[in-house]
């Protein structure tokens, strides 16, 4: 299965990123190692609330003349933005796989198409999404309102490492449509992907500080939180996500939040047992099972438990796993060390509560950080692995008796971010899909949701709250204005305004009772025109 030897890692180079200190003995750099072979790809700074303040303050000067340019002449210059990123790909690619470790097919379909796409879809139709929208009154018949959407000013996106390119660009591109600014502060664990997206950015002509990236640990997060932006687009971890909420809250800043998943993935006793099959092998081990809607956990029928169990053990089998940089494989590296921790404590807390072990369930070490894909079939909710986010390469199957009993346990979770429905009946998947507790649910196919962007993504529970892509984020993105007006010209005064008198006092009751009671004035009003 695997192009590397099985071996126990720990070697410390193995990390992706890891700090150095200046001659002061102060964490100034980090630097940033490939996982699957150690190699040092690069370094970035580990930026100060000083210097945070002044790429933010800067942001926001280059902001002033990019708000007010017509939004079709932003659009124009963003796509030129995006056919400097697709002529890029490959270099994009190439850097995607090294620092993170995952394979370049990933890479280029999960990382650099979809941003290309996002912004083809946001440049086409930010012109309509974002133009003033007229409001239709039904008491306030001589007035006139629409709804405005403006600049917000600087967007603040703090981003995780598992998509270091995808999961910020989307988010750069609604900002820069909307005609905000945006600083980025990528993951400590992946900062150069950013940094080269921005070198890209910049050579496209577009105005430099409009982007700015501002690389370091928490607290470079923090200050950005801190320094005056206007919103927020984190998406990481449910305890950082706290962290930042409470900041935001602190900050008064409206903030969008993308955390944590735990997808079930049912498989119905009418599934089509070689496509869920593999659709569980997609979904619970794409990335090495290292994204926020992973197949995670499996509810199969107890009809179908057995040979899907068999068939996911074989196809799992067939994966090639190794240095994505050397060959072309399936599964790549792990991001660090402390993912395998976890990847073994689940496995293990589920073999001792009675799990059996399918296949994988340990380390595979070249050079580098590799951890065996892993099935765990006869699972419970007693288990770790069915209720906690793994974001690896483990996938747990519990069989069902009925496909009730699948939706209780898939909503049996505090998270919400995305699930899957396997069946032939495509009614009765739509039905079961609607009684699922997430932002997302998708019938016959995984992962696919986060890149169709027409729709909105997020999650509920513990998985946060906001949304990212489609036309209401976008919307949400820039900041609404109500800008109101009278229709014709009327008399000087306001009749319901001072002075307050018992004869007016009387006539607005009057006019309660003749607006609201029955079928009143104002539905009649409603009615005619
Ligand atoms: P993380 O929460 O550790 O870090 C995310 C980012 O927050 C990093 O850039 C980090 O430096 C920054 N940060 C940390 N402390 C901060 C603070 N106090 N203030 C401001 N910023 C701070 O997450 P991670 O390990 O990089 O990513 C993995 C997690 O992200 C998983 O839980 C995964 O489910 C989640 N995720 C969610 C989505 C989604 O769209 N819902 C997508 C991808 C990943």
């Amino acid at each position: 299965m695997s192009a590397v030897s099985t071996q126990t890692s720990g070697q410390p180079n193995a990390t992706a990123a890891t700090t150095t200190a200046n001659g002061n003995g102060t964490a100034q750099t980090i630097k940033s190692h490939a996982p699957a072979t150690g190699e040092l790809v690069g370094e970035a700074p580990v930026m100060s609330k000083e210097q945070v303040a002044q790429v933010v303050a800067r942001a926001r000067k280059a902001q002033r003349a990019w708000g007010v340019l017509p939004i079709e002449e932003r659009c124009d210059r963003l796509l030129r933005f995006r056919d400097a990123i697709v002529d890029r790909a490959e270099e994009i690619v190439q850097l995607l796989s090294k620092e993170t470790g995952k394979p370049r097919h990933e890479a280029l379909l999960h990382e650099v198409l979809p941003i290309a796409d996002t912004l083809t879809y946001y440049c086409k139709n930010a012109p309509r999404i974002l133009a003033d929208r007229e409001l239709e009154l039904h008491l306030f018949k001589h007035k006139k309102s629409y709804l405005h959407y403006a600049p917000r000013g600087v967007i603040g996106v703090i981003s995780p490492w598992n998509f270091p390119f995808t999961i910020p660009m989307g988010d750069v591109a609604a900002a820069l449509v909307t005609g905000s600014a945006v600083v980025v502060k990528p993951s400590e664990v992946t900062p150069l992907i950013m940094l080269k997206a921005k070198e890209i950015f910049d050579a496209t002509g577009l105005p430099e500080d409009l982007l700015g990236v501002v690389t370091g640990y928490g607290p470079t997060g923090q200050a950005l939180i801190e320094s005056g932006i206007q919103k927020v687009v984190f998406t990481g971890g449910v305890e950082t996500g706290r962290r930042v909420a409470a900041a935001c809250g602190a900050a008064l800043i409206p903030c969008v939040m993308e955390l944590g998943g735990k997808a079930p993935l049912i498989a119905c006793a009418d599934c089509d047992l070689e496509h869920t099959a593999r659709s569980i092998v997609l979904g619970g081990f794409a990335n090495s099972g290292q994204v926020c809607v992973s197949v995670e956990r499996v509810y199969a029928h107890e009809s179908v438990y057995e040979p899907l169990v068999r068939r996911v053990k074989q196809l799992l089998g067939e994966l090639k796993q190794g240095d994505p940089a050397k060959s072309f494989v399936d599964i790549g590296a792990i991001i660090f060390p402390k993912q395998m921790e976890v990847a073994e404590k689940h496995i293990e807390d589920a073999v001792s509560k009675g799990a059996e072990l399918v296949c994988g369930g340990k380390r595979v070490t070249g050079p580098g950080d590799f951890f065996e894909p892993t099935l765990l079939a006869n699972c419970n909710h007693d288990m770790t692995v069915m209720r906690e986010e793994i974001f690896g390469p483990v996938v747990g199957v519990q069989k069902v008796a009925s496909e009730e009993e699948a939706i209780r346990l898939a909503n049996d979770s505090h998270l919400g971010l995305n699930a899957y429905v396997f069946t032939k009946d495509r009614a009765k998947g739509k039905r079961m899909a609607e009684q699922i507790e997430a932002g997302s649910v998708v019938v016959n196919d995984v992962l696919i949701n986060h890149t169709i962007t027409e729709a909105p993504f997020g999650g509920i529970k513990q998985s946060g709250f906001g949304r990212v892509h489609g036309e209401d984020a976008l919307r949400e993105m820039a900041e609404v204005r109500h800008i109101n007006y009278d229709r014709f010209a009327l008399p000087p005064g306001n009749p319901v305004g001072f002075p307050y008198t018992e004869k007016s006092y009387g006539l607005m009751m009057k006019g309660l009772r003749a607006l609201f009671s029955g079928r009143g004035i104002v539905q009649r009003i409603g009615e005619l025109f």
